[in-house]
């Protein structure tokens, strides 16, 4: 059986851990070559062990780069290029929820900007250097290879709903990545190019667990999951997989929410 995603390259941005960990993972089974970006090198040379182990078939090479400086971002899609011909699939996936972010009142303008400059400029650039590449890719009919590819941006639940634990400065770069990435879509729908926004609910990641390290906070957070739980990482992995595919090919400038029903609720079952 041929993969979802086989002959195709990708870069993961946030590669190391959680919804990128998995995703790499589930982009490897589906026969994608990788370039796995973090800023935690060691996570990313980890991810592409396991990716080796389990798959030898596809080739994931694990690369430094700080999303929010362009020149690496650059560096990561050009090296996609240079070693697999061609950037099918951008996941810009990689984001901070800074523990000092707060409200109006309360966060600090150093929060913001390095929040802002993270999980919305390093969106920006990651779709910048990936429309460049995808407009040059190889075609390969026979393999289903065309010129244009699948951009998806990890946006949040909260850039759609309110949340009175806030944290602004994430909530606004989140509002802004689903603004940019619709507007994207339109202006690169006729070459081919998709752009998606993926909206996880809270999930078991480092991200939200570290955050919300007492009882009382998941509690505070559990009452309003229609399912009653957090999501899991690989459950996003399998969305992203879907909008990478080509089974997603007549969607675009979607905010596809991955929540649990969290977005759909008034009040919950007990
Ligand atoms: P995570 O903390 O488990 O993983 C994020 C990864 O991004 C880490 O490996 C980290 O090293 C990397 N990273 C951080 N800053 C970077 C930078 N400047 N350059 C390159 N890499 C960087 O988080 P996760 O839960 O997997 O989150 C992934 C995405 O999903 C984020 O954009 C996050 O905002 C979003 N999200 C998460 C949740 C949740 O509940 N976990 C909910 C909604 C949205």
């Amino acid at each position: 059986m041929p993969g979802r995603l086989q002959h195709k390259s990708a870069v993961i941005t946030g590669a190391g851990s959680g919804i990128g960990l998995e995703s790499s993972l589930l982009f490897a089974q589906e026969g994608a070559n990788l370039i796995l970006v973090d800023v935690n090198l060691p996570n990313a040379e980890k991810a592409a062990s396991l990716i080796s182990e389990r798959f030898p078939n596809v080739k994931a090479i694990p690369f430094k780069a700080d999303v929010s400086k362009e020149s690496e971002v650059e560096a990561a899609i050009a090296l996609a290029v240079k070693e697999f011909g061609r950037l099918d699939i951008m996941f810009n996936n990689a984001g901070i929820m800074h523990p000092e972010d707060d409200n109006a009142l309360n966060t600090e303008e150093r929060i913001w900007d390095l929040t802002m400059d993270i999980n919305l400029k390093g969106v920006w650039w990651g779709c910048k250097h990936a429309i460049l590449a995808m407009r040059k890719n190889p075609t390969d009919e026979s393999k289903g290879l065309r010129v244009g590819g699948s951009i998806i941006n990890t946006a949040s639940f909260v850039a759609i709903m309110g949340a009175a634990t806030p944290q602004l400065a994430y909530t606004a770069s989140k509002g802004a990545v689903l603004a940019m990435t619709r507007e994207l879509a339109m202006v690169h729908a006729r070459e081919g190019i998709r752009l998606n926004s993926l909206c996880p609910g809270p999930l078991k990641t480092p991200l939200l667990m570290d955050f919300l390290n007492t009882d009382e906070k998941k509690q505070r957070r559990l009452v309003h999951l229609p399912m009653g739980r957090f999501g899991e990482a690989v459950e996003l992995a399998n969305a992203a997989l879907f909008l990478a595919s080509d089974e997603s090919s007549y969607i675009t400038g979607t905010d596809f929410k991955v929540d649990g029903g969290l977005s759909s609720a008034y009040v919950t079952a007990l």
